[in-house]
């Protein structure tokens, strides 16, 4: 086993930290897919309003690539194809039947997975669905299934705050992943699983199993890092990554030859009614996970996927294709009186402005910025915080002048989109943003 340590970074000490538990929930009355949280695809509807549905049938392919399909986490009638400008599909709600039906795929056992060509499972993925759940590295698009990958990377645990525990998603699925690394072993010959050192994974279970062994604060686990940590020349960033809960969901499928829909996802944050693990459904209503329904009282903010990677949802919205996570957090744009001459003692920081850095216990956050967009100081505390080097304030600026070629030379594309030097940023500068808008344009570009 490889040891790597990052040194940059930050871990974020908040309250609401989600409990290593679960909590089921009964299965809600609807799902849905959000085709335009699926980045680059470009999505051709299979069905329309009012179609019948099983678990596993084909609701949209991407036009770029017909062969990669998403089906569909619920048995019963599309309800409805929410639209929204320049006619972007944003949803297709299913109402689920009371007995759902489903789609039967092929099913391997473990010497036939043994047995099986590349591109056999190749084929049984694509059918079953589920080849979406491998991104590639830099850019994040769906990779084409023809091509091999130089590697695939399997993150266990990100760190990203509030994301599930390995202890917990793994629980009484060793087979599984055993199942699912012999998988992707049929994919590429170079098949790297990493966990960070202080995750907790099920007695025993890394053996024989895990290949790099991470340290160090968020981002250190995230799969891009690694593959920064251990390329030998500035131009090897392509890799295939999948997280440790989707290779989970992709062995199911392997195995049983049905489609599968359930998702373990934490609720955190200082504003959520309990702070756990919930068991749910692909495509669950955000307020099923929540616990509560959408009267809640206002100032109160939902982020899909993460503190720091996420998006802002709608409290009626419902959970996308690759979502682990609902954080519930206060919104926090009240004017403070006198904000300028208080202590800070209960905002976060980075760069020790504030007396919060003097707590050694977790503190509650708000998702107030506290200030308004300034110009660059030239401080330095995004590139304290950069975990892949890259210098972010003058990626930035060269990202912002539209000169591609400098933005590549810094590394533009070894960026991971941690979100780390927006946070920090005293300026307020959303750095990672602006970078990640640059990738995708140049990535664009490069497909034209
Ligand atoms: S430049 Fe990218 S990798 Fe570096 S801190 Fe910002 S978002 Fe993270
Ligand atoms: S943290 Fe913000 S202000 Fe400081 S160098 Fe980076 S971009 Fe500039």
């Amino acid at each position: 086993m490889i040891s790597i340590h990052s040194k940059k970074g930050f871990d974020l000490n908040i309250t609401g930290s989600p409990l290593p538990q679960t909590s089921p929930r009964e299965t809600p009355v609807c799902v849905a897919l959000l085709p335009e949280k699926i980045p680059f695809v470009k999505p051709r509807l299979k069905i329309k309003e009012g179609s019948q549905l099983q678990i596993g049938s084909v609701v949209f392919e991407d036009k770029r690539n017909p062969v990669i399909q998403f089906l569909s986490p619920g048995g019963g009638t599309v309800r409805e194809i929410v639209f929204g400008p320049r006619r972007v599909i944003q949803k297709v709600i299913i109402q689920l039947d009371q007995e759902e039906e489903r789609v039967s795929f092929p099913s391997y056992t473990d010497s036939q997975l043994a047995d099986a060509s590349r591109a056999s499972l190749v084929e049984a993925i694509l059918t079953g669905g589920l080849w979406c759940l491998f991104r590639e590295l830099p850019f994040g698009d769906i990779p084409d299934p023809d091509i091999e990958p130089p590697s695939i990377i399997v993150s266990i645990d990100s760190r990203e705050p509030f994301q599930p525990h390995p202890a917990v998603y793994l629980k009484g699925k060793a087979d599984l992943l055993t199942a699912g690394i012999k998988i992707l072993e049929k994919l590429s010959s170079s098949v790297h699983v990493s966990i960070h050192q202080d995750s907790d994974m099920p007695a025993g279970l890394a053996k024989g199993i895990v290949t790099h062994r991470v340290s160090g604060p968020y981002p250190a686990g995230d799969a891009g890092v690694l593959l920064y940590r251990t390329k030998k020349a500035s131009a090897e960033n392509r890799a295939w990554h999948i997280s440790g809960q989707d290779l989970l969901l992709l062995a199911e499928l392997i195995r049983t030859g049905q489609y599968p829909v359930e998702r373990i996802v934490t609720l955190g944050g200082s504003l959520a009614r309990e702070q756990l693990h919930i068991v749910t459904r692909m495509g669950a209503p955000l307020p099923h996970i929540a616990g509560e329904n959408t009267g809640d009282p206002p100032r109160r903010r939902y982020i899909v996927g993460g503190i720091f990677r996420g998006y802002i949802a709608e409290k009626d919205s419902f959970l996308d294709l690759y979502a682990t996570s609902l954080t519930i957090l206060p919104e926090g744009d009240e004017k403070e009186l006198f904000g300028f001459a208080r202590p800070g003692s209960d905002k976060p920081t980075h760069s020790r402005t504030f007396l919060s850095s003097l707590k050694k216990a977790p503190f509650t956050v708000d998702c107030g910025v506290h200030g308004e967009q300034r110009a660059c100081i030239n401080c330095g505390y995004c590139d304290d915080v950069c975990a892949v080097d890259i210098l972010p304030q003058f990626t930035l600026k060269s990202a912002l002048a539209g000169e591609v070629e400098e933005s590549l030379a810094h590394g533009l594309l070894d960026c991971v989109s941690c979100g780390l030097c927006t946070f920090v940023c005293p300026s307020k500068i959303d750095i990672c943003a602006v970078l990640k808008g640059a990738r995708e344009a140049y990535y664009k570009e490069m497909q034209d």
